[in-house]
């Protein structure tokens, strides 16, 4: 695995949602981290693919966004804990903050964060949508 080139490994992570698991003890973190802080020094840590799926537990809908946020808002940010029991603050994007709630199950789709109309960058990452039907 330590011959794949650095910026491939950093491509994999933004496409899939992969986490950290630790042998040992089982505990999974996301974002990835290189520490498990349940089994410290004994512990070790591999990679694994989140489902990507989980539900909300709270959320806070944003009308006055930070700068560069301007054009989404009102946006909805929730803390939602994946299927693997681990927790995500991120955005709830194709939904209108009057339709979330708290138990909606949702799912990571990959897309534009933030603009910088100035530089022309995009930025891009994960962001999660209801699921339609399971
Ligand atoms: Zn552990």
């Amino acid at each position: 695995m330590s011959s794949i080139p650095r910026f491939w490994r950093n491509m994999k992570s933004r496409y899939n949602l992969i986490g950290k698991r630790c042998t040992r003890c089982g505990e999974i973190y996301f974002p990835p981290r290189n520490f498990c802080t349940n089994c410290r020094r004994r512990g070790e840590l591999e990679e694994v693919q989140l489902s990507g799926r989980g539900e909300v537990v709270s959320y806070t809908v944003i009308r006055t966004p930070p700068e560069g946020f301007e054009r989404q808002a009102p946006y909805v940010m929730a803390l939602v804990k994946l299927d693997e029991g681990v927790m995500v603050t991120t955005q709830i994007v194709d939904v209108s903050p009057e339709e979330v709630e708290i138990g909606m199950r949702v799912e990571s789709v990959f897309r534009k964060i933030q603009e910088d109309g100035e530089a022309g960058l995009i930025y891009y990452g994960f962001k999660f949508k209801p699921v339609k039907e399971e």
